[in-house]
């Protein structure tokens, strides 16, 4: 097994109904000893993920669907900032999910998403998702007001009705050709409390701080009890979570490569052969160039 699968394998969750998020250590940081070798095997993944991406891109076939949800400073922007650096842009999508608008909130929970799913070939980056439905929504339960559901469907079982339909869904894109890869960054509460006092005491760092980031940090357990009953619900064989300690920003990169590394090399990838009729077109050209100055 290659170093990649090994590291991908120990955070995969695949289906696992008594998963427990105290169980994972948010600071732990696996078998690597030192940042400089975390950071040299990133550089060699990010390489091979160029090569990897490109022949995604020649093949159109697959689709590859990143997922990241996390709790505020957890390093979302940074580590798909960091892993995705080498890679092709034009074969590379990236929505961040805010807030919904107003005509979003008018359509079912899906629809804003659905629109950006990635194409055949390419790798598409969800920074947030649907799961806010199941996590923001579900920790102030008043939100699902303004999303005008008819009273009637709104039941206690609204929760498990959204994990079998975000559970169906992902069956159904998976079923598509549409490899989904899901990132929990795991931070501890202790260390969102540092990087937010980083951000209040940096002059460089000022701009990322929001007074509403500290509102929501009060509803820490909340959300925790959010995250694990998702995960326990959504992590499945063709969509598993990866439950990734955050605390050390190191890392949350290499494992977030690693998974990505390996999952495009469980694929089928490869370039497309080349037609005898398009070798011999090939070949007319060749004659074409040489024979003209
Ligand atoms: P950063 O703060 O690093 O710019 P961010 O992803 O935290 O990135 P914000 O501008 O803070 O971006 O906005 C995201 C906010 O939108 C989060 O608080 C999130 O919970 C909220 N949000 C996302 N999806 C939904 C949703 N479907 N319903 C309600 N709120 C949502
Ligand atoms: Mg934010």
């Amino acid at each position: 097994m290659s170093w990649a699968s090994k590291l991908a394998n120990a955070y995969k969750i695949e289906d696992d109904k008594s998963f427990r998020l105290k169980d994972h250590d948010p600071a732990d940081t696996g078998d690597f000893k030192s940042e400089d070798h975390a950071k040299k095997l990133l550089k060699e993944s990010v390489a091979r993920m160029e090569h990897l991406q490109d022949q995604l891109y020649a093949q159109n076939t697959w689709a590859l669907l990143l997922i990241f949800q996390a709790m505020d400073a957890a390093g979302k922007d940074g580590a798909i900032k960091h892993v995705m650096s080498g890679v092709n842009p034009q074969g590379c999508q990236v929505y961040s999910f805010k807030a919904p608008s107003s005509e979003e909130l008018d359509h079912d929970y899906l629809w804003r998403t659905t629109k950006c799913l990635p194409e055949r070939g390419r790798i598409g980056i969800f920074n947030r998702s649907y799961y806010e439905e199941v996590l923001v929504v579900r920790v102030h339960p008043d939100l699902l007001k303004a999303q005008h559901i008819p009273p009637s469907l709104v039941t206690k079982d609204l929760w498990k009705a959204r994990f079998e339909d975000i559970r169906s869904f992902e069956r159904y894109l998976t079923r598509n050709g549409i490899v989904i890869l899901k990132f929990f960054l795991n931070l501890s509460k202790k260390e969102q409390k540092k990087r937010f006092l980083a951000r209040l005491d940096q002059a460089e760092k000022n701009w990322k701080f929001s007074a509403a980031d500290i509102h929501e940090r009060a509803f820490w357990d909340d959300y925790m009890n959010a995250y694990e009953d998702l995960i326990r619900h959504t992590a499945t064989d063709e969509a598993p979570w990866h439950v990734l300690p955050a605390d050390n920003k190191w890392f949350t990169r290499i494992a977030v490569a690693a998974a990505i590394v390996d999952t495009l090399e469980g694929l089928d990838l490869s370039y497309p052969k080349v037609s005898d009729a398009k070798m011999k077109e090939l070949a007319e050209a060749r004659q074409l160039l040489e024979q003209k100055k």
